[in-house]
């Protein structure tokens, strides 16, 4: 299987946690970019013309910063270069504030059905301090909007941990964001990334966040809240109605090929990991002359396929098929990880239940210690 993504790095402002490859709209060569998206797809065709591209995400940055006509002439290119088959998933994110209902039926028509909208509270006071610009009120519409257009399969994501948030504040979201009885939901704990806003403030001590105890609270929360709803917890931070998965998303995690298209954007494909040019007139300028835009590329050794085929697969709570990993390496998973398993089974943070090596309750709260064991150095 192979995936793609493509990435519109433009936002009409800027959240104080962010750290992608983004950049504040206004001034941004938005045309050209579209342009150069599309020149890059080709590109790629011509490279890998037997390719093809069993599900499709637009991310960013705000790809509904588009405009509707910017928006149907990327999906002409994608049409172009990459079709997929009908009902194959295809994902755009959305934001509130910047989507309409002209856009949501552009997407309709050339075949996205799938939203992923950016909605992080329920708590207007919360999204203001975080830097969102859209209220709760916009969400409501947003849905609606997107259900008029004929979308069903939509998934919002969440960020608890906040700022000044108390497990009452985050249980009200949860309420919320329940009561509109989406198929998938995903819910983040705040990560303070290098460089943004909140990374500084918190070095002043000036950031008020919740303890590790409470943000521990909040998880056991999202995990009882979405059981209690059916929705299934499929991936550390990722719940959904049965048949609703992101694909998508199964497909990082199964480590499968993916192209990535845009600025600053990454891609697997015949065993390499590549990433393109980050800031936009880097990313152009090559494209402009019809040359890959592609920075910094690698093969991928044979342990840095094991190592990745652990990180990824015990994101997801089904975990990593022992037979299938002897099936693919030809050796057992304990030959290359025995020490580390033994002591995480020890430690009550993995486990193996019907040929699967997966993480323990315990081991879902420290997820990332659990991965980290499975890096080579
Ligand atoms: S979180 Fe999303 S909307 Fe906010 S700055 Fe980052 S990419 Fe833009």
């Amino acid at each position: 299987m192979t995936a793609a993504y493509l990435h519109i790095p433009f936002c009409d402002h800027i959240c104080f946690y962010c750290d992608f490859n983004k950049v504040f709209l206004e001034g941004q060569p938005v045309d050209e970019y579209v342009d150069m998206v599309i020149q890059e797809m080709a590109i790629m065709k011509e490279r890998h013309p037997n390719e093809k591209v069993e599900t499709f995400y637009i991310g960013g940055g705000t790809p509904t910063t588009l405009t509707a006509s910017q928006m149907e002439k990327l999906l002409i290119g994608i049409q172009t270069y990459f079709p997929m088959e009908k009902g194959s998933e295809f994902t755009v994110e959305a934001n509130p504030e910047s989507i309409s209902f002209d856009k949501f039926k552009v997407l309709k028509e050339y075949g996205v059905n799938r939203i992923s909208m950016g909605v992080q509270s329920f708590n207007d006071a919360i999204l203001k301090k975080i830097g969102r610009i859209h209220t709760s009120d916009q969400v409501y519409e947003c849905v609606k909007m997107a259900q008029k257009a004929g979308f069903d399969n939509m998934s919002i994501d969440l960020i608890f941990r906040l700022p000044t948030q108390t497990l009452a504040d985050f249980s009200e979201t949860l309420d919320r964001a329940l009561e509109l009885d989406l198929p998938h939901y995903s819910v983040y704990s705040l990560i303070l990334e290098n460089k943004t806003i909140f990374y500084n403030l918190m070095r002043q001590g000036k950031l008020p966040l919740p303890s590790e105890d409470e943000e521990a609270d909040m998880y056991a929360l999202v995990m009882e809240r979405m059981a209690k709803a059916g929705r299934e917890h499929y991936e550390i931070s990722n719940y959904a109605k049965p048949g609703y998965q992101s694909q998508h998303n199964l497909a990082y995690w199964r480590n499968e090929n993916y192209f990535g298209f845009g600025a600053g954007a990454h891609g697997y494909i015949e065993g390499k990991r590549y990433s393109n040019n980050g800031p936009i007139q880097h990313y152009l300028e090559p494209l402009r002359k019809k040359e890959s835009p592609i920075l910094y590329q690698k093969e991928l050794t044979p342990l840095n396929v094991i190592e990745e085929e652990l990180m990824l697969g015990l994101r997801t709570m089904k975990g990593v098929n022992r037979s299938h990993f002897q099936q693919k390496f030809n050796e057992p998973v304990e030959k290359y990880y025995a020490d580390e398993i033994e002591s995480l089974i020890k430690r009550e943070l993995l486990m193996v239940e019907d040929d699967f090596l997966r993480l323990t309750q315990k081991g879902k709260y420290l997820g990332n210690e659990v991965f980290q064991k499975f890096l080579f150095n």
